[in-house]
């Protein structure tokens, strides 16, 4: 089964590959071999719209099974913003480092125990026909008192995980790929699609 991968992140693109290695039967194709795809707009206000509507629509145009995600930051302090918004926080054109340090604006004052926050990821597999899967990851942290570590990027160096005494900008790429939201959401997806693999060695294939 051909799979299109509905990101233009290079790097996200290696990362899902290397999860669903040795899924007998799956290929991946990267969006950029369809030079006409959509560009698809973000505009719904959860993680599991926006990664279903991008699949969706990636599906319908290559007219092959879609892979999408949406991913953010949920602060509980902030009725969990900034969420479906936090590649866009604080407005268009600014850094991370900008964004990072509007965060720690906002919650000046809170005290450590109402910092909690979580990175949050959904990925969506999509059909041609509609049929729909979604798995979820989570990865639990307390937003820190100033950005620390050179790692990562977004929202890592204000991102402290209290299990390792260190921020998500303070772990090497390798330790941050087993704990987080990304890292679990693929775990789900490649269930997901280990059991879609299996549905289709009994049953053919499904579209
Ligand atoms: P997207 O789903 O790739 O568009 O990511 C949305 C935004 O969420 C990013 O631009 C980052 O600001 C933030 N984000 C998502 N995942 C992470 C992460 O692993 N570390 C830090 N920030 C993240």
């Amino acid at each position: 089964m051909k799979l299109v991968v509905a990101t233009n992140n290079r790097n996200k693109f290696f990362e899902i590959n290397e999860k669903m290695a040795g899924i007998g039967g799956l290929e991946l194709i990267p969006l950029s071999a369809f030079a006409t795809a959509p560009e698809v707009r973000e505009d719904r206000d959860t993680f599991e719209g926006n990664a279903g509507k991008k699949a969706l629509e990636i599906s319908a145009h290559t007219g092959l099974p879609a892979l999408a995600d949406d991913s953010g930051l949920a602060v509980d302090a902030l009725g969990g913003r900034p969420g479906v918004f936090s590649a866009r926080y604080g407005g268009p054109g600014k850094t991370d480092r900008e964004r990072c340090l509007l965060l720690l604006d906002e919650l000046n004052g809170i005290e450590d125990a109402k910092r909690s926050a979580r990175f949050v990821c959904v990925i969506a597999i999509a059909f041609p026909d509609g049929e729909i899967h979604m798995a979820r990851g989570e990865c639990e942290g307390i937003i820190a008192h100033e950005p620390k570590g050179e790692m990562g990027f977004g929202y890592d160096p204000v991102f402290y995980l209290p299990g390792m005494h260190k921020t998500m900008a303070e772990i090497p790429m390798g330790e941050k790929n087993k704990i987080s939201h990304r890292a679990r959401a693929l775990d789900g997806a490649r269930e997901i699609l280990k059991s879609i693999m299996e549905r289709q060695d009994a049953e053919g294939p499904i579209r």
